[in-house]
């Protein structure tokens, strides 16, 4: 359905765009597929176009990435503008994921204008994805961050905690950046030994997602309880504890890998 691809065609005709205002994202209520709109749309509505990014083709259309000015007028009926998280569970997870990579894409190019070197003025390369410093030669590529998120099990107990940051009482599994050096594994054990205290052993892979919060890649994977008791770094987790499998509190949804992981382990039982 989405094929990924750098340079946009010589002769464009179908396009499709993901159109952001202010770093939002614009869903048309009227379309089925939320935030995918046709060339007509912005031209009928006069958006002032500042930037544009190729992304590839959805449905062999050609699909963009575009920022309209601040003022290009939003008609109330039609238009709704939102963070990603507008659309998370709402629209298929491949048109997600692009609208991800749509943000993610616009954001590296603002924030590239200049080298972090010298501090001369990037240009986009003419056949890579990347920007260019002609002066001094630096090359900039889109960064993704990867980070482990993991579900710690023991038996029909699963080790959720609640973030401090949570506006409600949700439980959730446990995550963490990768850091410079680190391998995925050490990483792991390090993320659940600092927030709750316990070691971990048969660390098993389970599946990817990226996660546009700002450019994240969360490699999800199930991880045994090994030893220790729960005790909470109280700056990240307000609350972590065994939960059966048939008494679970709420946990993120299945748009989330967070939420996946919690579904396949209980079906698994
Ligand atoms: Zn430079």
């Amino acid at each position: 359905m989405f094929r990924p691809a750098n340079q946009p065609p010589v002769d464009c005709c179908g396009e499709l765009h993901i159109v952001f205002q202010q770093g939002m994202l614009l869903s048309d209520m009227r379309s089925a597929q939320l935030c995918l709109m046709a060339s007509e749309q912005l031209e009928q509505h006069g958006w002032q176009e500042m930037r544009r990014q190729f992304l590839g083709y959805w449905d062999e259309r050609p699909c963009f990435a575009v920022e309209i000015g601040p003022d290009s007028p939003l008609d109330p009926m039609r238009h709704q503008k939102g963070n990603l998280y507008h659309i998370l569970g709402r629209v298929d997870e491949r048109l997600f994921a692009l609208a991800g990579r749509a943000a993610q894409l616009l954001d590296w190019e603002r924030d590239h204008r200049f080298c972090g070197r010298c501090g001369n003025r990037m240009r986009a390369d003419a056949v890579e994805r990347a920007m260019r410093c002609e002066p001094c030669g630096t090359i900039n590529y889109p960064r993704i961050a990867p980070c482990v998120i993991v579900l710690v099990t023991r038996g029909p107990e699963l080790l959720l905690a609640r973030n401090a940051n949570f506006p409600q009482a949700l439980y959730s599994t446990l995550a963490g950046f990768i850091e410079a050096g680190e391998s995925v594994e050490e990483t792991l054990a390090r993320e659940v030994r600092e927030e709750v205290g316990v070691d971990v052993t048969n660390l098993r892979y389970f599946q990817s997602q990226s996660w546009p919060f700002p450019n994240q890649l969360m490699l999800g994977f199930f991880a045994e309880y090994a030893g220790g008791e729960i005790a909470c770094d109280e700056t990240e987790i307000a609350d972590a504890r065994w939960f059966h499998y048939t008494d679970l509190p709420m946990t993120p949804p299945p748009s989330s890998i967070s939420g996946q992981l919690i579904r396949h382990y209980v079906d698994s039982l």
